[in-house]
């Protein structure tokens, strides 16, 4: 059995490189075999795949976050066009819009969210999107800008009918949930899960943020407590964890254009 992290910040579990390596080592014990290492800036992109880049579990997505609305750096699109072109690099993100903590102004997210649509499109990558209170804004600027490899939408935070719009729009989109899933209120994405097809569906862990229910001592979570959100799923689904296992190991290698073995 084996499980696809969609998205961890390695780099934010621990900034010691040896130590990242023994997470990913951990992560590949408890059977998470894939793993896709997420920035929010380029500079973190920079370092995190220097140090990562000869780990063959970890592939990479590159883009800037809305966090970093006012000062994504100089050229940045250059930055990033030249790094869509390393190997194992299979995404643009995390980008979208953040009104929660209001970063810069709506406009500037706006306009840093469309362009990085239009390098996914114009590279032939999914996108992978991070939505804070902006479903709204989202869904129209989607509705024109979808990029054609489709985009997953991390840490799913929207209701089951938001999710059945984008896929009635015909958005070629993924929903993923973190950690968050397992918590007993959480029964927005409870509802989800058991409302949209399965073969939509990803995991991830949000590392070091959104710790399953089980490990819920822990200061943080990482790539190997992955598991836990797929039998907490597995059960929610009343489906056998191996062949749900199976499945969203099916879907991850789908959206980032992964061969499955
Ligand atoms: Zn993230």
């Amino acid at each position: 059995m084996q499980f696809f992290d969609t998205h961890a910040h390695i780099g934010l579990i621990c900034d010691d490189p040896i130590e990242q390596i023994r997470i990913i080592q951990k992560a590949k014990h408890a059977g998470v075999n894939r793993i896709i290492s997420i920035n929010n800036s380029l500079h973190d992109f920079k370092k995190e795949y220097t140090v990562l880049k000869s780990q063959k579990e970890i592939y990479h997505a590159v883009g800037v976050g809305p966090s970093e609305v006012m000062a994504p750096g100089a050229d940045w699109i250059k930055t990033i066009e030249e790094s869509v072109k390393l190997p194992n690099v299979v995404a643009i993100g995390e980008t979208g819009l953040d009104y929660l903590k209001q970063y810069g102004d709506k406009k500037s997210q706006i306009e840093l969210f469309i362009t990085q649509l239009e390098l996914a499109q114009k590279f032939n990558l999914p996108v992978i999107i991070h939505n804070r209170d902006a479903g709204k804004d989202i869904f129209e600027i989607l509705k024109d800008r979808i990029p054609s490899k489709g985009a997953v939408f991390h840490c799913y935070s929207e209701n089951a009918s938001y999710a059945k719009s984008c896929l009635d729009a015909g958005f070629d989109v993924y929903f993923s949930f973190a950690g968050n899933l397992t918590y007993r209120n959480a029964r927005n994405l409870h509802e989800t899960v058991l409302n949209i097809p399965l073969d939509r569906i990803l995991i991830e862990t949000e590392s070091p943020f959104m710790i399953p229910a089980e490990y819920r001592e822990k200061k943080r979570t990482m790539p190997a407590y992955l598991p836990a959100t797929a039998k907490f799923l597995a059960e929610m689904l009343e489906m056998d964890l191996e062949k749900l296992s199976a499945q969203l190991w099916k879907n991850s290698c789908k959206i980032f254009g992964l061969a499955e073995e």
